[in-house]
């Protein structure tokens, strides 16, 4: 199985290692050309998504991997990756892919609370310790998918997680503990 892994900016190399050890192979996004490549899953990684979004479009990346996403590549966006998804950022005039019906605040835990770590229950299946860092969370789902939105995780009564069809979108980093289960359930859903 291939993973790609959109690596221009932020926490992507420990996605690489993740889905490494769990038997997939991964190759990195960093120009169009890569774009071409065959792959049958894509990683959108925490960071900065107002330079993900920018350097998406700069180098010409943004419009194909829309069309992909849109068109059913299996996607797990996480932190910045899920702002890149969101139809409305709340907080932000900004909209990216815009392919995942959820509105989402950005840097949602204001600065006191920048970073954390937090257990809680993903999927009603298993508690899971889950790392923020100027997260966002989601406020909201679009009313035309209230029924295909499925919720994944909260925590402290906020969305942290949400699966619609094809696209798993988180606002924490599953990818800085040693804990595999939310890659191996990606793997699953691929
Ligand atoms: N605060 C970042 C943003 O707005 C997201 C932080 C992260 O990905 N860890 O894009």
């Amino acid at each position: 199985m291939m993973i790609a892994v959109l690596a221009l900016q932020g926490a992507f190399i420990e996605h690489e290692h993740m889905l490494q050890k769990l038997g997939a192979d991964t190759i990195e996004l960093r120009k169009t050309d890569d774009l071409q490549k065959d792959f049958n899953g894509l990683i959108l990684p925490g960071g900065e998504s107002t330079v993900q979004g920018k350097l998406l479009r700069e180098l010409d990346m943004f419009d194909a991997l829309k069309e992909k996403i849109a068109n059913g590549l299996p996607v797990l966006a996480t932190c910045a990756g899920l702002i890149l998804l969101a139809s409305h950022i709340s907080n932000d005039d900004n909209i990216y892919f815009g392919t995942l019906p959820v509105t989402v605040k950005r840097n949602a835990y204001g600065r006191q609370l920048g970073s954390f770590e937090a257990t809680a229950r993903f999927d009603n299946s298993f508690d899971f310790t889950m790392t923020f860092i100027r997260a966002p969370y989601v406020e909201a789902i679009d009313d035309f998918a209230k029924n295909d939105v499925h919720v994944l995780a909260e925590y402290d009564g906020k969305i942290v997680g949400v699966q619609y069809k094809n696209q798993i979108g988180l606002a924490f980093h599953p990818e800085l503990d040693d804990d595999t289960r939310i890659h191996e359930r990606f793997l699953e859903l691929i």
